[in-house]
């Protein structure tokens, strides 16, 4: 299985030239790898990073060309195009300003911004009407950990995957394409705390079953792993079978880092 690497930039950097002193370093080191992947026939997991939606437009023609993918962070709930929604950009919106993917339904989305069940089953619809791949976020709170609710938890999450299915039964075809799981304990986001590779396993190959169960499919479906990954422990995480990439805060805000976890994978 296509392993990925997805740098989620959050609210960062602060401006423009700090986006495109970013892209500088991101794109000189690729195009340096990639060189260098090509002598030696060595293959890289897909790359894709997640600005904030006003460096949309600049991220996405400065990597259009390269390799590396552009994805929004999140897409309006109430319209899939156009309307009276101030502060919202739609899935429309952001397809246009150049993002192929969307992250959907991250921890800090759920938490501050209550984003609920409905809600989400919203913006898979229309970020799939739209043709975005979703890289749909779920993960258990510390307390949850503790309580040994993980898989309760998670089952919930997916239960929008299962309910979206239910009332658009046609997405199940292109959900292997179109959809990647991040399991991201809300609890080891940006504490530099990790679950073991053991638990992650686990999880994953409980969302990998959840998920064909209910969307009739044969695929496997990618799942990655996100919270506090860096360069250090990155290779732990890829040498589990389970593990089909990352998905990468803060580490992701330097293409070195960045890079030494892509090429883990
Ligand atoms: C994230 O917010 O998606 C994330 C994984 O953050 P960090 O890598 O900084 O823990």
């Amino acid at each position: 299985m296509q392993a990925w690497v997805i740098g989620n930039w959050k609210q960062n950097p602060a401006t423009n030239s700090a986006v495109n002193a970013l892209l500088d370093d991101l794109l000189t080191k690729v195009n340096t790898e990639e060189q260098a992947n090509l002598q030696a026939s060595k293959n890289r997991c897909k790359l894709m990073v997640a600005p904030s939606c006003v460096h949309l437009s600049t991220v996405s023609t400065r990597l259009a060309g390269s390799s590396i993918l552009c994805a929004a962070q999140d897409v309006s709930t109430y319209s899939a195009s156009t309307g009276a929604y101030t502060g919202d950009c739609s899935a429309q919106q952001v397809a246009d300003a150049g993002a192929t993917w969307t992250l959907l339904g991250h921890s800090e989305r759920r938490q501050y911004h209550k984003e609920s069940h409905e809600c989400l089953i919203s913006k898979l619809s229309h970020a799939f009407s739209q043709n975005l791949g979703v890289v749909f976020c779920i993960g258990e709170t510390q307390e949850q950990y503790d309580n040994g609710q993980t898989l309760d938890v998670i089952n919930e999450q997916l239960s929008v995957i299962k309910d979206l299915l239910t009332q658009q039964p046609d997405l199940a075809l292109s959900l292997s394409e179109n959809l990647l799981i991040a399991y991201e304990p809300v609890w080891a986001i940006g504490t530099g705390k990790v679950p073991t590779v053991a638990e992650v396993s686990e999880t994953h190959q409980y969302i990998k079953q959840t998920v064909a169960s209910f969307a009739d499919t044969t695929d496997t479906i990618t799942v990655l792993y996100g919270g506090s990954v860096n360069a250090d422990n990155a290779n732990s995480f890829a040498s589990d079978a389970m593990i089909d990439g990352a998905l990468v805060g803060g580490a992701s805000l330097k293409a070195d880092s960045f890079l030494a976890i892509a090429d883990a994978f």
